[in-house]
């Protein structure tokens, strides 16, 4: 297990392969850092996937083991992102899932941005 508590890094989740350039994908930024990508099912005007390049699962595992220059890259790029897409003015919204309550259905370390329109309440239904 990774100290997340998630099981160990699947090399051939799909971002993995994406990173290896065996899987196409619309490509928004990238750098020595991280790549940022449109979802293949936007659920916004704007729904772009940034992921870093290391090999990590989860916040607590990129946060652990990632060094610092790899954590301030993907940070930039997060905001390079949004900038570059103009969303800075009218908003937009960053989420990130992890493990099974989180939802998370992509292994590998990703931040969500959406934009485009109103978003909305941040989670609709309250348990
Ligand atoms: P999550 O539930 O946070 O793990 O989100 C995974 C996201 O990856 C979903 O929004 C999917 O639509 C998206 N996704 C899955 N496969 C691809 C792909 N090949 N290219 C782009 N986005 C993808």
């Amino acid at each position: 297990m990774t100290v997340s508590g998630l099981p160990p890094y699947d090399d051939n989740n799909i971002f993995a392969r994406i990173l290896r350039k065996e899987i196409p994908c619309k490509p928004v930024y990238e750098d020595e850092w991280a790549l940022a990508f449109h979802d293949i099912a936007p659920q916004a005007p704007v729904h772009v996937l940034v992921i870093p390049k290391g090999k990590y699962c989860s916040f607590a595992d990129f946060s652990d083991a990632a060094s610092a220059e790899e954590i301030a890259g993907f940070v930039r790029a997060v905001g390079t992102v949004a900038r570059m897409l103009g969303l800075e003015a009218p908003g937009y919204r960053l989420l990130a899932n992890m493990g099974n309550d989180g939802g998370q259905e992509v292994p590998h370390l990703h931040v969500h941005l959406f934009g485009g329109r109103s978003l909305g309440r941040m989670i609709p239904d309250r348990a």
